[in-house]
């Protein structure tokens, strides 16, 4: 018998009709012999209208409180799923994190598992339990209530099918799957059969908000066959797995980013060790840098223009004038006016053109790129930031329309 894992985001169980849909759709797989454990997320905006009520009572909730709120909301759908699958006459039970097993570190708001202990569980579909697990959340080692970071219950999800060696890991949300572009702005983006862990992680990476990160990231490492798929349409979704088959697309997707800033530093003395301590004081306040740029140097100065996430832009900034004087910066500019868009494939490292042939789809919509920056997989263009949905189109059209 397997065993297999589905987890059902917050627009798939945000009232009592989608919650008995849900529970048909487990029904299905339970009497199709298979044993099941379901993740749940919180109903609808739950866990955003509770940091609303947070915020109401303080600027800074404190954290630990922060995390026992937030992880009722995952208690409530969690327990309705199980009524909803009992009216249904299966057996089964509801588990929070903590029943469940999920052992994590002490990082409140942003907790990693470090360990799942599955007795309970194993114990409850021994007895034939269908069982429903809270997503989102665990206990440190002082017994106190943690959560994963938002969309943490993908997380949670691909964690238990890991150590319940399950057959798949099955991501219900309210897409029918992984797009090569979001499908809001272009209409006619296609709904990829499969997609690898790497390509996966770029696009998780890029603002694509299918799934969390961090459970993609586990999935390659403890090779979890995942899929993405609708819950309110029975169709096929997204395969995730480590290989594709050979195929024609040479890229799986366009993302557009706008959570970018750039900053420039003009005026730097042209000499060894001056990159590294610019960067070593945006290391030192934690603030991750993206694309990088230096200019050739002339007459003993260069510039470097590099990408920081926005929210971090002013703090760089200010970091940065700090150390201005000391290291002869000239002038520190930053703009936030820009967005990041980006192509990735498997399928470029093995054929030559691609990037022209994204440049090309630039050039001819007359949108000029201030960046570029490439990985075996991925090509980033920084440009302006109004001009981002029509470069989306322009380079969607350009790999996609003679598919
Ligand atoms: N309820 C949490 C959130 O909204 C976790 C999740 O949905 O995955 O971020
Ligand atoms: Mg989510």
């Amino acid at each position: 018998m397997s065993l297999i894992v589905q987890k059902f985001g917050g627009t798939s169980v945000r009232d009592t009709e989608r919650l008995f849909n849900v529970a048909r759709i487990i029904a299905d797989t339970y009497d199709q012999g298979h044993d099941v454990v379901v993740v749940v997320s919180a109903q609808g905006d739950t866990t955003d209208d509770l940091i609303e009520k947070a915020h109401e009572i303080t600027d800074r909730p404190d954290e630990r409180e922060m995390d026992a709120l937030l992880a009722t909301g995952e208690q409530i759908s969690a327990a309705l799923l199980t009524m909803a699958l009992k009216k249904l006459g299966y057996r089964a039970i509801s588990l929070t994190g903590w029943q469940a097993g999920f052992l994590t570190d002490a990082n409140h708001g942003k907790a990693r598992v470090r360990r799942i202990n599955k007795e309970r569980i194993e114990n409850e579909l021994d007895k034939k339990n269908i069982v429903v697990v809270t997503g989102f959340q665990g206990l440190n080692r002082y017994d106190d209530i943690t959560t994963l970071g938002r969309g943490g219950s993908d997380t949670s999800a691909v964690a238990l099918a890991a150590v319940l060696k399950a057959k798949r890991c099955q991501i219900f949300t309210d897409v029918p799957g992984v797009y090569t572009a979001d499908p809001r702005l272009v209409k006619n983006a296609i709904k990829l059969d499969e997609i690898t862990y790497d390509e996966m992680l770029e696009l998780a990476s890029l603002g694509a908000q299918v799934l969390h990160n961090r459970s993609v990231e586990m999935a390659k490492k403890y090779n979890v066959k995942l899929e993405v798929l609708s819950s309110l349409e029975r169709v096929p979704g997204t395969v995730v797995k480590e290989v594709c088959k050979m195929e024609k697309m040479l890229i799986k997707g366009v993302a557009k980013d706008d959570n970018v800033a750039r900053i420039s530093l003009v005026g730097l003395p042209d000499r060894p060790g001056v990159a590294f301590k610019v960067f070593s004081v945006m290391a030192s306040h934690n603030i991750n840098v993206d694309i990088i740029l230096q200019s050739v140097g002339r007459e003993d100065t260069k510039d470097i223009t590099f990408t920081v996430a926005r929210k971090d832009c002013a703090e760089a900034v200010q970091a940065l004038e700090e150390i201005a004087p000391s290291l002869g910066i000239k002038k520190i500019t930053a703009d936030e006016n820009i967005t990041k868009v980006s192509i990735v494939g498997a399928g470029m490292e093995s054929n030559p053109g691609v990037a022209a042939r994204m440049f090309e789809a630039l050039g001819e919509a007359n949108i000029n790129i201030h960046m570029i920056s490439t990985s075996e997989i991925k090509i980033s263009v920084l440009i302006d930031k109004e001009l981002g949905e029509k470069a989306v189109l322009a380079i969607h059209r350009a790999f996609f329309d003679e598919v």
